[in-house]
């Protein structure tokens, strides 16, 4: 069980995290107009271009990371072409969902590897946008975001900022992420690892496996300090 304390800091990925396989259509959204970037940016087939997307994505953890490493690809015209179209969908509003963010004691943060915009138009869509307090983006890791070690210990220290050291490094970290290469990398800060849309994989480094965000409040220990 999770003691939901005032003194935790709970740190959410955001796409596939805070909503779910069942609204894949919103990264599939996003994912059509990364395709369209590649193409233009590479000057390939949009078939070509899905398929570098997914290696990419595959070798270096995302897109926008094997671009740049190739092809010195521009991180904010990169946001700026996949952010801007009339067809991104969004996540729906779910009263369940803000019961239960709601819900958890001690400071709320969004740790992505999204640029900010995208996340918070998400968050506005979703009703739960006041609910959090930081979002850390991609931008804030300096575009090398996770799985790369350096990206969490970035986070850590923008969040030692925000709160305090004391504060940090006596809360208990919960993250709460869909990929598991990037829980394993935040074990190694110590951190408490919630494995979400699980598709029930089980792995040592996970404390926690969900198959969805809102089974969390089944493991919740409610206390009342
Ligand atoms: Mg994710």
């Amino acid at each position: 069980m999770i003691d939901n304390l005032a003194s935790n800091i709970w740190i959410f990925d955001y796409d596939l995290t805070l909503y779910g396989e069942d609204e894949r259509e919103v990264l599939d959204s996003l994912d059509k107009r990364i395709s369209l970037f590649v193409q233009n940016e590479l000057g390939v087939s949009l078939d070509k271009a899905s398929l570098i997307r997914k290696k990419y994505w595959k070798e270096y953890g995302t897109t926008l990371a094997g671009l740049r490493k190739e092809h010195q690809s521009d991180p904010q015209e990169f946001f700026d072409f996949i952010h801007t179209n009339d067809a991104l969908i969004y996540p729906r509003r779910n009263s369940q969902k803000r019961d239960l963010i709601k819900s958890l004691k001690g400071h709320r943060v969004i740790f992505t590897n999204a640029r900010k915009d995208w996340v918070e138009a998400g968050l506005l869509s979703m009703g739960i946008a006041d609910l959090f307090e930081v979002i850390i983006d991609l931008e804030a890791v300096q575009w090398e975001g996770k799985p790369n070690i350096e990206a969490y210990k970035t986070a850590q220290e923008l969040l030692i900022q925000e709160y305090g050291s004391q504060k940090v490094l006596s809360s208990s970290i919960l993250y709460l992420e869909d990929s598991l290469e990037n829980l394993i990398q935040a074990k190694k800060m110590n951190w408490t690892t919630i494995h979400v849309n699980s598709k029930g994989v089980l792995a040592k480094e996970i404390d926690y496996s969900l198959p969805n965000l809102l089974s969390l409040s089944m493991h919740l220990k409610n206390t009342f300090i």
